[in-house]
């Protein structure tokens, strides 16, 4: 049996490793049609910024890597220009040599994954203006610096992109306004949350400008609503990616309501025998069942384990996504899992709120403040959602919210956690029982 594979960041990788784990006979192709396979693109922003001194690092895998120990071939700089389900076949361009051929399959995995977002601006083709997504966005954002040495920067966008970036280009000197259209940063963010935050940074000299769209791009400024303009040698468009479903739609496979490809939870496409995994799917919500658009690692490596799983005889499901995440923006952490207040309400719950702000250590150990919004069910006083922004310990924290959620807590239980308590690394009624205590 053949399997051939669309794409080799996080998904692909995964599906083609996992598929070999469960079947040695098995054989495996990869086509890709980037230059650098596998690679950590959470870590591309750090290596702009300097914090990660070589590429290398983010990109520790290539083709050999992974023909040695899976037995999987890869080839990179060859475009899938088209697939043909009839006759179970894939047409390819070898983009250093121009060759096309065909390649057959018996099974098909798409881990097209997603592309930035280049909003309609008038000059976003200026040379100064850099989108992040892959490890050569990466390394042409980091020459453009070393060689223009930029002093002032406009990142548009509140995302977790926008604002890791905001920080890196700080760290390398440069000024940075960020800008955002909508009226509160970070839409993962509650707007109280997202107060909070801006607050925090407006205290730290962060110039944040929200309401505002960018209206033009010039060579050393942007021009944003009535009229003004800031300054800008180097400007970051953050502004989302969007799946990559060219191949799946001119296919008849199915896309959903998100605009992503629509699989089920064996990661199976309408088409017989083509799986696809990663960016460019849709998931569903696990609370409401509803489909939705979540690009990220965590979930693209899940779901390719499960396409390679299912299409090797496996019976790995999915179960949906609690949409949590997690950034690094200077000493904060900002963190959500679960339903916000606002989705909750639109999904219609009658909703509890508790907002909880303590220290997460105490104050002879350094605890720093740490916020806590806490969103639960007021009838079956289930948790639905928590959102926290603080300094240390909010990753901790908002896994044990995941992993409440997940498993259909209710608000009483929360007080009866038995959690490990030392002062080096909690209080000794954790913030999460406090937010029991309040909502219950
Ligand atoms: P992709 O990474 O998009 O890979 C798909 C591959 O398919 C691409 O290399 C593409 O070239 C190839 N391809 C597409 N079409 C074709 C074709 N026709 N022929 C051949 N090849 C094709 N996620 C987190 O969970 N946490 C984080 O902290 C985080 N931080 C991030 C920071 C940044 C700056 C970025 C850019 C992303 C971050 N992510 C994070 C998201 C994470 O990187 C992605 O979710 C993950 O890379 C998705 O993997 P994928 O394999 O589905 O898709």
């Amino acid at each position: 049996m053949k399997l051939i594979v669309i794409g080799a960041v996080a998904a692909g990788t995964s599906a083609a490793a996992k598929a070999r784990r469960n079947q040695d006979d098995l054989e495996i192709t990869i086509y890709e049609k980037d230059v650098d396979i596998s690679y950590s693109g959470c870590g591309l922003p750090y290596y702009i910024g300097n914090e990660v001194e070589s590429i290398e690092e983010l990109t520790p895998r290539d083709p050999a890597f992974f023909k040695k120990k899976y037995n999987i071939d890869i080839h990179t700089a060859h475009l899938v220009t088209k697939i043909d389900h009839d006759n179970q076949q894939v047409y390819v361009k070898n983009l250093q040599t121009d060759e096309t051929f065909t390649d057959s399959y018996d099974k098909l995995v798409i881990a097209t994954g997603a592309k930035s977002i280049v909003p309609p601006i008038d000059g976003v083709d200026l040379p100064h203006v850099h989108s992040l997504r892959t490890v050569q966005d990466a390394r042409r954002i980091k020459g453009y610096i070393d060689e223009h040495q930029p002093k002032k920067a406009v990142v548009v966008g509140t995302g977790f992109i926008g604002f890791e970036m905001l920080e890196n280009l700080i760290e390398r000197d440069i000024d940075v306004v960020i800008v955002e259209m909508k009226p509160h940063i970070t839409s993962n963010l509650d707007p109280d949350m997202a107060d909070y935050l801006e607050d925090k940074l407006a205290k730290k000299g962060i110039d944040v400008r929200t309401s505002k769209t960018v209206q033009t791009i010039r060579a050393d400024y942007v021009l944003i609503d009535e009229g003004e303009t800031i300054p800008a040698d180097l400007v970051i468009l953050a502004t989302g990616v969007k799946p990559n479903v060219t191949l799946a739609k001119a296919i008849g496979i199915e896309i959903g309501q998100t605009g992503a490809i629509k699989v089920n939870e064996r990661m199976e496409t309408n088409i017989k025998n083509i799986y696809s995994c990663g960016d460019c799917i849709e998931t569903f919500q696990r609370q409401t069942n509803q489909p939705v658009y979540r690009p990220l690692g965590s979930t693209a490596n899940k779901t390719g384990r499960i396409a390679g799983d299912q299409l090797s005889g496996g019976s790995l499901e999915f179960k949906g996504i609690l949409g949590t995440s997690i950034y690094k923006l200077f000493e904060f952490a900002i963190a959500n899992t679960g339903l916000s207040e606002i989705e909750a309400r639109d999904a219609g719950y009658d909703v509890e709120i508790s907002h909880n702000i303590k220290p997460d250590k105490p104050a002879y150990f350094n605890g720093t403040e740490m916020n806590i919004k806490a969103i639960a069910d007021r009838e079956s006083k289930k948790l639905l959602g928590v959102q926290i922004v603080g300094q240390a310990g909010v990753d901790k924290r908002i896994d044990v919210f995941s992993t409440l959620i997940t498993y259909g807590a209710t608000v009483d239980e929360l007080f009866h956690l038995d959690l490990a308590y030392a002062p080096p690394f909690s209080t000794t009624k954790d913030p999460i029982h406090y937010s029991g205590m309040i909502l219950d």
